[in-house]
């Protein structure tokens, strides 16, 4: 028996009502995770840093066993992890920490237009501290120029943080090229690597990668504890530590350590170094099923970003000729994100999209479908389905829409402002 929501659509059997599909944003903690992280809640409580007795060892043990499943996944070793609360903490932590640092030897960062704000609100922070950074464009399908980069690079350059995987658009910077780039230097390369771990092969050493941040509960690991890889040769990296305290994670982040969390993060990076490849395909054939389906049913809509360097979940496209409330609003039962961003009280167009050359408009009317583990096809089929109905009736109100099918020319036309 099928059902039918509040429009015309019926949900499938094997679809349960609302469907997640805003996997950018966090992800579902998977039932393996929990049940290696329920021990440390209960029985093995200890302080990982208690050294004379056997409720410190465990919880010590625990801890260690994370560090080599997460340094593992990306090809790095176990001294080298040091764990945060999170990816916000790990990109304050390598920015301010490597400004501080290396102060002496320059004043110079770059970055690009579009990273997360916990990168681009900590080098405007530095900024008013007198350090001078470089905000990177990026071309139309979402990636830097190598030759900006390049040229953007001089002798007082310390570093350069680039993300690997953007977490609108999905599209995979060309880490490797930038990595050789700030070795040939001398210059240190942290990259936020957040919506990548776990996805798609991270190796810090065949990428020059110096500092990396990475967080749980983007990869099917609770919230609130994340990790920054910092290389100890080759060169050996040095941060300066923004909290003072007990000295724990070799001086560079004090604090009790989160156990039950670091388990949990332990967790979800082993399951994904061995599930990412089947994984990683069968996402890519729901996304390319998602936007046939899509591309095959309705005209003006384009997907946002490089296709071929992109995350296997990540499909961005805008839905021209529709207005993006009343869009979402009709697909109310699905998970996803749009190109509004909420701030105070209006509804600003995401920065990522505007960065690409994306009008307002297009910004607005704008979907980020996050596809992830516990998404099926049904789901696919069910959103795609739903997703057509929607901007169907919408554009047959659109009295903009029926111009443009008339092939009048409608940037001629002054609107205003709304
Ligand atoms: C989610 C995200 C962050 C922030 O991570 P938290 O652990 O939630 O602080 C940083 N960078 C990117 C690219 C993200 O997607």
């Amino acid at each position: 028996m099928s059902n039918t929501d509040n429009g015309s659509v019926a949900v499938p059997a094997g679809v349960q009502l609302p469907i997640y599909m805003d996997n950018h944003a966090t992800s579902q903690l998977d039932p393996r995770v929990l049940e290696a992280m329920l021990p440390y809640f209960t029985s093995k409580f200890g302080n990982a840093a208690s050294r004379n007795h056997s409720f410190g060892w465990e919880a010590e043990q625990g801890v260690e066993t994370a560090r080599e499943q997460i340094a593992r996944l990306i090809g790095a070793t176990a001294k080298e992890i040091i764990f945060t609360s999170g990816a916000t903490e790990s990109n304050n932590l390598a920015i301010k920490g490597i400004a501080e640092m290396y102060k002496e030897r320059g004043n110079h960062i770059i970055t690009q237009v579009t990273e997360h704000k916990a990168v681009l609100d900590t080098c405007k922070r530095l900024e008013k501290y007198g350090y001078r950074v470089t905000y990177l464009p990026v071309k139309a399908d979402g990636l830097i120029d190598l030759d900006d980069l390049k040229r953007a690079m001089d002798d007082k350059t310390i570093l350069v943080s680039i993300m690997f995987a953007n977490n609108e658009i999905g599209v995979v910077q060309p880490v490797a090229e930038i990595g050789k780039l700030c070795h040939e230097r001398n210059v240190i390369f942290h990259t936020d690597a957040v919506q990548a771990v776990g996805k798609i092969p991270v190796d810090v050493n065949a990428m020059n990668i110096d500092v990396l941040s990475l967080t749980a509960h983007k990869l099917y690991g609770p919230k609130g504890v994340g990790a920054l890889y910092v290389r100890r040769r080759n060169p050996r990296v040095q941060i300066s530590a923004q909290l003072d305290g007990g000295g724990h994670e070799r001086g560079m982040r004090s604090g009790t350590l989160n156990v039950p969390g670091i388990v949990g993060l332990g967790a979800a990076c082993e399951i994904a170094r061995e599930e990412m490849e089947s994984e990683a395909a069968r996402l890519i054939r729901l996304r390319e099923k998602l936007k046939a389906k899509l591309e095959g049913a309705l005209d003006y809509v384009h997907v946002n970003g490089s296709m071929e360097h992109r995350l296997p979940g990540n499909l961005n496209m805008s839905f021209v000729y529709v207005e993006g409330e009343s869009l979402l609003m009709g697909i109310n039962e699905i998970a996803v994100s749009s190109g509004s961003a909420c701030t105070s009280a209006t509804l600003e167009p995401s920065y990522v999209l505007k960065a690409l050359g994306l009008g307002d408009d297009v910004a607005h009317s704008s979907i980020r479908f996050g596809l992830g583990r516990f998404n099926n096809e049904a789901e696919v089929d069910y959103v795609a389905d739903k997703l057509i109905d929607i901007v169907q009736k919408l554009r047959e109100l659109s009295p903009l829409y029926e111009m443009v099918k008339e092939g009048i020319d409608i940037s001629k036309i002054e609107w205003q402002a709304h």
